[in-house]
């Protein structure tokens, strides 16, 4: 008897029946409608992976709710129908359901591509793009309601043909019309689509009952409807309209999908919210209805999952970053793999795909967005070539996954590190307020590495160019990683900053060592993404009157890209961190600093009794260059650079890095660019 048996139950959603209770709910992947193979290979691989329903990201459904510069799906018209296709049967091959989330976006939609205006329940400024796209909407007439319901009814139709067995109406986040006019703060209407909820639904109500009728006899329809904007009565509340709207149309739809809004809260990251964060505002949704109810709240554990449905919360177990994560979490299930589950860690980088219009990417899955243009599979590697054995000099993230895949392809490694445990800057930033989930980046590889043989690792064992030509290893992989600045050097001062020399100039890896300064402690913080934020909390919650200064116009600028910046924001705000954007440090001194405003140049002087540089890094690459000779000499026969030793970068690359070079081991480079590109057909 597997305690799991539960989750592997077929649910009948209307017309169909999904295989188990995992479902993979949409999500954005900046793949979108530009590159749909990669976009199928991935959507398919999760269905292999053992996920019963496999959804789409937002569709368009129509040119005027165009999401441009975003890359989401699209179904204008039954030209888009192939590459929807594409997906639909790439789930449909390993037995999962498919589902189409349609969105007619309006007020959200800027329109910058079709160059229409957007429509909504009323005219004003776009809320999707930018946040401040200088567009205003529409006010919808009747007509254009009309318009609507028939585009959503067409583009079902389409999504039908193209072999999808869910298709969405989607009201989620405040980022569709049918959402828009629920929301009372965007519904200013006097007609029957405005006033009380009743009228403020109808929308939804339509497009539910329509898409049902000109598709219900094949395909389940659902609703994605967020039931809590966290914004209390100024929003929708899951006590109030959030219930309300699940009462009033609870049977009306195949499935419920329940979320909160908007998605950064949705999204929310480990450094803000734990496992099952949304239930407190969803569990009331299964006592209202008899369809079935899936929702979010980054899952991993098989224990939680099963007692959500033993609870009543849930019917499906959904999913989209540990689908991401791991896409054989089901699999992993069934088979007692338990251990074997690669848990998201929480840090939302697959959510800068979309943020930032590229392939989707994940810290804990390198493969993920690599399925087809690298033909990656995250369970499947390449076996050895030959005998070799390989030498892995450093085991933070990039070294460990060398050392696992390798390991997996059935070399024979020695992993060495300097420091007392394996695990490089994953093990000193997971100590760090709100990131002790990352160290899932280590523990998971840890637990793979431990069961292979093949790969032995050596802490406590800091490795000279001497000691690792004497011990006649001859193919080296250099993982040593960075090292913080302690100049000051980085974007902004590309020369060392005066006085950096002087005591009680701390870099980030000081405070990591557990050297905390005290009284007034200022953050310069020119490096724009976690590390900043995550300091001046460390050293706000230590009772340093705390400081931060930064060149970007916003405090950890680069995280709004993973949707925490507000968030961060507002935790410094609290904690009473005092923040000066645009700001450039000019100088330090004993008791104080100098810093101009990086606009008008004017100079402030800001007293201090500490100061923390968080810049740039310095590649700790002497060991690779100090052995180079020896591979020209043929003394070696191979030697690599990776991760954050190649170039400082993010827990991701330095993961992907590691893959890279477990994967290209032994293989003979290609000439021109190593993966498939995918291109219009211009004729
Ligand atoms: P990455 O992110 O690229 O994996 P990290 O900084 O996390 O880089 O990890 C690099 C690891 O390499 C650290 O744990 C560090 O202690 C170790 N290291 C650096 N130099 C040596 C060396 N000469 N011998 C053994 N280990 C080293
Ligand atoms: Fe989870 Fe981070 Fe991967 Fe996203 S990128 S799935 S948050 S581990």
């Amino acid at each position: 008897m597997n305690p799991y048996d539960i989750l592997f139950e077929p649910i009948r959603i209307g017309p169909v029946t999904a295989p188990n209770r995992f479902y993979q709910v949409p999500h954005c992947n900046g793949f979108g409608y530009r590159m749909p193979h990669g976009l199928a290979a991935m959507r398919g691989m999760k269905a292999e992976g053992g996920w019963g329903v496999v959804c789409t990201e937002e569709v368009e459904i129509h040119h005027s709710s165009d999401l441009a510069p975003y890359f989401e799906g699209r179904l204008w018209s039954d030209e888009d129908i192939p590459a929807q296709a594409l997906m639909a049967e790439s789930v449909h091959k390993h037995g999962s359901l498919a589902g189409i989330e349609l969105a007619y976006s309006g007020l959200n939609a800027p329109n910058l591509y079709s160059r229409v205006p957007s429509l909504g329940p009323r005219s004003m400024g776009a809320i999707g793009g930018s946040g401040y796209d200088p567009a205003q909407s529409r006010r919808m007439d009747k007509e254009d309601i009309r318009n609507v319901r028939r585009w959503h009814r067409n583009a079902a139709v389409r999504a039908k043909r193209a072999g999808f067995d869910i298709i969405y109406c989607y009201a989620g986040h405040g980022m569709s019309a049918a959402a828009q006019f629920i929301l009372r703060r965007y519904n200013d209407r006097t007609d029957e689509y405005g006033g009380s909820l009743e009228n403020r639904t109808r929308l939804l109500r339509e497009l539910i009952q329509e898409t049902k009728e000109a598709v219900g006899d094949k395909c389940a329809v659902a609703v994605r409807f967020a039931v809590d904007e966290l914004m209390g009565e100024d929003g929708i509340t899951s006590q109030a309209e959030g219930h309300d709207v699940v009462a009033m149309l609870a049977e009306l739809p195949d499935l419920w999908d329940v979320n909160i809004s908007n998605w950064s809260n949705d999204s929310s990251p480990s450094r803000f919210d734990k496992e099952g964060f949304q239930e407190k505002y969803i569990s009331f949704v299964k006592k209202l209805t008899t369809k079935p109810v899936v929702g979010v709240g980054r899952y991993t554990s098989p224990d939680s999952m099963v007692s959500a449905i033993q609870r009543s919360v849930l019917d499906f177990i959904g999913a989209a970053r540990p689908s991401i994560a791991d896409p054989f979490i089901p699999t992993k299930i069934k088979e007692g793999r338990i251990e074997d589950i690669r848990e998201c860690i929480g840090c939302n980088i697959c959510v800068t795909g979309d943020t930032r219009y590229v392939p989707i990417r994940c810290t804990q899955n390198p493969t993920m967005g690599e399925e087809w243009r690298r033909s990656w599979h995250p369970e499947i590697i390449a076996p050895k070539k030959s005998d070799k054995e390989i030498m892995i000099i450093g085991a933070g993230p990039a070294g460990l996954e060398a050392a696992r895949a390798l390991g997996q392809r059935g070399y024979n490694v020695s992993l060495l590190e300097a420091r007392k445990e394996l695990g490089g800057r994953v093990l000193c930033e997971s100590t760090l307020p709100g990131l002790s989930e990352w160290r899932r980046v280590m523990d998971w590889r840890l637990t793979q590495i431990k069961k292979m043989k093949n790969v032995s690792g050596y802490p406590s064992s800091p490795m000279t160019a001497e000691e690792i030509l004497e011990s006649g290893a001859k193919n080296i992989v250099i993982a040593t990683g960075a090292t913080w600045r302690r100049d000051g050097m980085g974007r902004h001062n590309l020369k060392p900053i005066d006085g950096f020399d002087l005591p009680n100039v701390f870099s980030p890896d000081d405070l990591m060592e557990g050297k905390i300064p005290s009284g007034k402690v200022i953050v310069y913080d020119d490096d724009h993404y976690y590390m900043g934020g995550v300091l001046a909390e460390l050293l706000a919650s230590q009772d340093c009157d705390v400081s931060l200064i930064t060149p970007a116009p916003l405090v950890s600028y680069w995280s709004k890209y993973t949707l925490e910046q507000e968030r961060i924001q507002r935790k410094l705000m609290k904690l009473g961190v005092k923040i000066y954007v645009q700001h450039v440090l000019d100088s330090i001194h004993s008791d104080s600093i100098r810093m101009s405003s990086t606009i008008i140049g004017n100079e402030i002087e800001l007293e201090k009794n500490a100061i923390v540089l968080v810049t740039d890094r310095i590649s700790n690459d002497n060991l690779y260059y100090e052995l180079k000779p020896a591979l020209d000499e043929g003394k070696l026969e191979s030697l690599r650079l990776i991760g954050d030793a190649e170039a400082p970068n993010i827990i991701a690359q330095a993961v992907f890095s590691g893959h890279l070079a477990a994967r290209e081991f032994e293989e003979t480079p290609v000439e021109g660019t190593p993966f498939k590109v995918e291109r219009m057909n211009v004729m």
